[in-house]
């Protein structure tokens, strides 16, 4: 991929070549320093050039990516009323100081996140999760990458499903958001009411989903690792 034209998601530097696959951006050498420190639960780095990287996981990145992910983690800075006083950085900028402190209160404080009002509405967890449950079920991959950042739960069993969202992507063949909830820390081994696991509930998918071609089928047979021959479009 051609990365001159891009810029770090931190300090705007030219040509970045790492990645924060969990936040969905682009980052320098020098940023990505800084991610690596905040450790894995923070910020999971990658190199764009890494070989073997899975394509689904890839495609999620790039997906978000496109789709704007770096203006949620900078909610802030393009709200003018925000009270939030923060200056994004410059490459120019020192990387142990000025950026390190920017990146910090970005993705391990989220200071710079729409806020929640929990004083209107006391269950805003469980709603953020009811949505977040909800949404895998399309493409959407940025309104549930924001769903998380405000605190959905990738593990929310729902009450009256007895399901998580975890199961209804895999059901509803939704490769790119079965990566973006396991890499939220979404358990692949939790059971539904039924005793399903999500794998299983994707097995069943592929075998139903009688009108999808190979190519559609495909990406969710990698992320669990599924046997998909022959194709089942010619099969049937
Ligand atoms: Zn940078």
């Amino acid at each position: 991929m051609n990365t001159s034209a891009l810029s770090c998601a931190d300090c705007s530097a030219p040509n970045p070549q790492w990645a924060s696959i969990n936040r969905g951006v682009l980052i320098c050498n020098e940023c990505c320093s800084v991610h690596r420190s905040l450790g894995r639960h923070v910020s999971q780095v990658r190199s764009i050039r890494a070989p073997n990287w899975p394509p689904v996981q890839k495609e999620m990145l790039f997906t978000l990516y496109n789709k704007g992910a770096n203006s949620l983690w900078e909610h802030a800075l393009h709200n003018s009323s925000s009270k939030v006083k923060l200056k994004k950085p410059s490459y120019r900028d020192k990387l142990q100081t000025t950026r390190h402190d920017f990146i910090i209160a970005k993705y391990k404080n989220l200071q710079l996140l729409p806020r929640i009002s929990h004083k209107d509405n006391p269950n805003a967890y469980q709603d953020l999760s009811k949505q977040l449950h909800a949404s895998v079920r399309t493409n959407n991959l940025e309104t549930c990458l924001r769903l998380l950042a405000l605190g959905g739960n990738p593990n929310f069993c729902h009450p009256e499903r007895g399901n998580t969202p975890l199961h209804v992507a895999s059901q509803a063949g939704q490769a790119m958001q079965v990566e973006l909830l396991i890499i939220h820390g979404a358990n692949p081994c939790t059971l539904d009411g039924l005793g399903h696991t999500p794998e299983e509930c994707a097995r069943s998918a592929i075998t139903s989903l009688k009108g999808q071609t190979f190519e559609n089928l495909e990406p969710m047979a990698k992320v669990f690792s599924l046997q998909l021959m022959p194709p089942i479009s010619t099969a049937l």
